[in-house]
């Protein structure tokens, strides 16, 4: 998959790309991720890609001109229109179901607005999508399109070294993940449940099951209203046993 980062600040978002896992999937060759600086593509003469907005009021907005000629300029090296998602606190708020569906596509291209945002016009002409990573306001799309790559590249194969690393984790099946233990057996006075120490792989599957529905049950009540219809007998005892 091919990933492209418009931005006007590529030091800040390299510097995370290039750490850990993200930075491995990269060398390995199962994303490629590029950042774009908009200020390359501008053609004001002093280098400028914001202005105040018409109509008065605080703060700069983003220039149609460099963000356009930004994606065209991607758009003439990948041959297509890639799918071209703005991060803005005006979007949808992201969920890994969205997450799973784009990580399916070849290519896609996140702008990053800054200051007061980007001219109306460009998101008319070019913008397929756009996403919120929450309802809040930040003071750039940078961090937002960092969460969203970072999201999407551990899904991709080959990143991460199974499935079920990701397949049993919050939200991917709209359950929250069942707790989790490492060494030592016994830390402060408190045992790791002996189930998980019993090699029965069935009952640690149930155990974990049952704690995934009763710890979401109990943080995030609204998840198990959406999926509670496609639970089995099994899952409903453990529902009424809420033992979290
Ligand atoms: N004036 C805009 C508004 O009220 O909708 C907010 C602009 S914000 C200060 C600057 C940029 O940060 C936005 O253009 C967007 O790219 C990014 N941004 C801020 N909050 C965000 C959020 N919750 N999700 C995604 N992007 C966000």
């Amino acid at each position: 998959m091919r990933i492209d980062i418009m931005t006007l600040f590529c030091d800040m978002c390299e510097r995370v790309l290039n750490e850990s896992i993200i930075k491995r999937a990269r060398e390995n060759g199962f994303v490629e991720i590029n950042c774009r600086n908009i200020r390359d593509y501008t053609t004001d003469k002093h280098n400028n890609v914001d202005d105040t907005p018409y109509g008065g009021g605080m703060g700069m907005i983003m220039q149609a001109q460099p963000i356009y000629d930004c994606y065209e300029s991607i758009c003439n090296e990948t041959g297509k229109r890639p799918h071209l998602i703005y991060m803005s606190p005006q979007g949808k708020v992201l969920t890994q179901q969205r997450v799973k569906e784009l990580s399916k596509l070849d290519n896609i291209v996140i702008l990053c607005g800054h200051y007061e945002g980007v001219d109306e016009r460009i998101i008319e002409e070019i913008v397929d999508e756009e996403i919120s990573v929450g309802d809040y306001v930040l003071t750039g799309g940078e961090l937002p399109a960092l969460i969203l790559a970072d999201s999407i590249t551990r899904l991709l194969p080959g990143v991460l070294s199974d499935n079920e690393c990701f397949e049993d984790e919050s939200h991917y099946n709209g359950l929250l993940e069942y707790p989790q233990y490492t060494r030592p057996f016994e830390w402060h006075g408190k045992k790791v449940p002996e189930v998980l120490l019993s090699g029965h792989h069935a009952n640690i599957n149930r155990w974990r099951r049952d704690k995934s529905i009763q710890r979401t049950n109990k943080k995030r009540p609204d998840m198990i209203e959406k999926i509670k219809d496609t639970f089995d007998k099994n899952d409903l005892e453990a529902l009424k046993n809420n033992c979290e």
